[in-house]
């Protein structure tokens, strides 16, 4: 948790009638990073939405998905999002507030205007979208690790002939179920 950034209700941002501001600098519970998680993030109420930007960065550890090792990244964000507050919003809806809803701004989220904001949440998702989908160390990956400590040979036997593997598995299986008394 990061200290001082608790849910705000909706309506308190809405009484506030202007900007509420948080600087940021703490661990997120569900992204551990090396370095503290360090910015700022601004949230306005405007009425039927709520318009949230924020600039964040953090450094975190990764597993190399090629060569198991770890190595550091640095993950920043800087983004401006406009929150729907209410039911999914009608293009009509939308036109009232001068959006366009095929504009690639368009809106992503709907939050309940009775309920909160929830500002860490916000910078986890911001951070989240900037991790790769594959983890590469970098351009001096070693590769495959040659043989895993674990796995295939700690197998006593070697692999068996395919074609008898089914009656091995159904012979298992019997002995399983024979040898289950409770
Ligand atoms: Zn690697």
């Amino acid at each position: 948790m990061i200290p001082g950034l608790e849910p705000v209700p909706l309506r308190e941002l809405q009484a506030l009638g202007s900007p509420r501001v948080w600087s940021v600098e703490g661990q997120l519970d569900e992204m551990p990073s090396l370095t503290p998680v360090r910015g700022t993030i601004r949230a306005e109420h405007l009425g039927n939405l709520l318009e949230v930007e924020g600039s964040v960065q953090t450094i975190i550890c990764l597993r190399c998905d090629r060569c198991l090792g770890h190595f550091n990244q640095q993950l920043s964000a800087v983004s401006r999002e406009l929150i729907w507050l209410g039911t999914e919003p009608s293009d009509d809806h939308l036109a009232q507030t001068g959006l366009d809803p095929t504009s690639p701004e368009g809106l992503m989220e709907c939050l309940d205007p009775r309920g909160d904001f929830e500002p860490e949440r916000w910078i986890y998702e911001q951070l989240s979208l900037q991790m790769s989908v594959v983890n590469r160390c970098g351009e001096h990956c070693p590769g495959m690790p040659q043989q895993p400590a674990d796995g295939a040979a700690s197998h006593g036997e070697k692999s068996p002939d395919p074609r008898w593997q089914a009656l091995k598995d159904l012979q298992s299986s019997m002995q399983r179920n024979g040898t289950h008394h409770d």
